[in-house]
């Protein structure tokens, strides 16, 4: 069957895209620990338990002064003062500072009361006992303020935030040991074919290396999940169901790749999951990927993915369908990769009646479509930074033409900024 033969209607990737949103749940919320956390989305809002900062503090090494006393310090008319504490971060005493007086005071270290500024060491003689100063001090300067960084209630981070180091940081400065965060979905990734052989094995001609599930569960790692590739399952109907039906109780979504062409005896995975009933198979309206399968199986409802074989309709289709998606589980609401507009630098053709994602590689305002936009040529994916969209209306657009390129996760785009 040639791309352009397509029979029967076509579901439209948006339409594709909606049914999968009617289907998939967010994860249940837990409270995890912050290193635990990490990576994970939070199901709440996270508010300042206390001011911060909670005190004044000295931003510098310095000297604690009242700012008043210095008014008359000039080179020629040095300002000296008697050091009366040194007071170092971390220090919980209750000092006070008598007009006239200094106190040597270090960089997190609690204001002393009556204290107005901080004067940095290197403004000063450095002296221990008494302390010489050669220019006057702004009132305030080098003090944290409390609440100069965050008033106390006020929410630092919001539902629906994923827990990067940043986050993390913030959570843990606010007084937070636990976190409500949505797990991490589990996912298990399946690639189906007699052809393929485990990377780094011999290979036996008319096979080829397994890349797929590699593939796809770092594409699952990326959106946020923790993924597993199981061992090939071979291209036995009978198979196939058990070797899905074995990692249900450990998975959050199962993706599977091969199996769900057009009509071929081995078409496994298709004919396996046909006879349940909770799998619906069809043909979206995109190039590559056009037959995909999605549906849940087992007692719990699990998600299941069918992608089709080829690597680069693997690709698309993982990153049009089953990032959403892993993006709903986590509360997401919009997990969708960013797109801009660029200029084609040459023509590209697509087929009628469907949307083409074609590799490329995106440059400021640019995008330039990659030599091998066959969807078994991986090396040219290995060289994309975007992928190009070509409406189903057009079969060929020009050099110079504006396009839709959906920007590829961690893409160095030079010039681009993905929202
Ligand atoms: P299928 O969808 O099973 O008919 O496979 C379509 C094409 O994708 C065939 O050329 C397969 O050899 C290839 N293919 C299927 N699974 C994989 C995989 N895991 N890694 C690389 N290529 C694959
Ligand atoms: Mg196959």
């Amino acid at each position: 069957m040639t791309q352009n033969a397509v029979e029967g209607a076509l579901t439209s990737v948006e339409a594709y895209v909606d049914e999968i949103r009617s289907v998939i749940r967010p994860l249940p919320p837990s409270d995890l620990g912050l290193a635990d956390a990490e990576g994970c989305v939070l199901a709440e809002d996270v508010a300042a338990a206390v001011s911060l900062p909670s005190f004044d503090n000295s931003s510098m090494d310095g000297y604690a002064v009242m700012s008043s006393d210095l008014t008359p310090a000039s080179e020629r008319s040095m300002v000296t003062l008697p050091v009366t504490a040194e007071i170092a971060a971390g220090d919980t005493g209750a000092y006070r500072l008598a007009p006239g007086t200094a106190m040597k005071i270090m960089t997190g270290a609690r204001l002393p009361a009556e204290a107005d500024a901080v004067v940095p060491v290197e403004w000063t003689d450095g002296g221990d006992t008494r302390v010489s100063f050669s220019r006057p001090v702004a009132a305030g300067n080098a003090v944290r303020y409390v609440g100069g960084d965050a008033v106390a209630g006020s929410i630092l981070l919001t539902t629906g935030t994923r827990m990067r180091p940043m986050q993390i940081a913030v959570a843990a400065s606010s007084g937070r040991r636990t976190v409500s965060v949505r797990p991490k979905p589990r996912v298990v990734v399946l690639s189906t074919g007699d052809e393929l052989s485990e990377p780094g094995t011999p290979l036996v001609p008319g096979r080829i290396w397994d890349s797929n599930s590699y593939m796809i569960a770092a594409l699952a790692r990326e959106a946020g999940a923790v993924a597993h590739r199981r061992a090939v399952v071979p291209d036995e109907v009978a198979g196939v169901l058990p070797a899905i039906l074995e990692h249900l109780t450990h998975a959050d979504v199962v993706i599977t790749t091969g199996g769900v062409s057009m009509g071929g005896s081995h078409d496994v995975v298709k004919a396996a999951l046909a006879k349940l009933g909770t799998v619906t198979f069809r043909k979206v309206g995109m190039q590559p990927g056009m037959p995909q399968g999605f549906g849940v199986v087992g007692p719990g409802d699990v998600p299941i993915f069918t992608l089709p074989g080829n690597p680069v309709s693997a690709y698309v289709s993982f990153q049009l369908f089953v990032r959403p998606a892993l993006g709903f589980l986590q509360g997401l609401d919009d997990l969708r990769l960013p797109s801009v507009s660029a200029s084609l630098t040459s023509a590209v053709r697509s087929p009628s009646g469907r949307r083409s994602f074609l590799r490329g590689v995106l440059s400021g305002d640019k995008v330039a479509p990659l030599t091998g936009q066959e969807s078994h040529q991986i090396a040219a994916l290995g060289r994309a930074n975007a992928l190009i969209i070509v409406p189903e209306w057009e079969t060929q657009l020009s050099a110079g033409d504006t396009v839709d390129t959906i920007v590829l996760p961690l893409a160095s785009v030079p010039g681009v900024t993905a929202s």
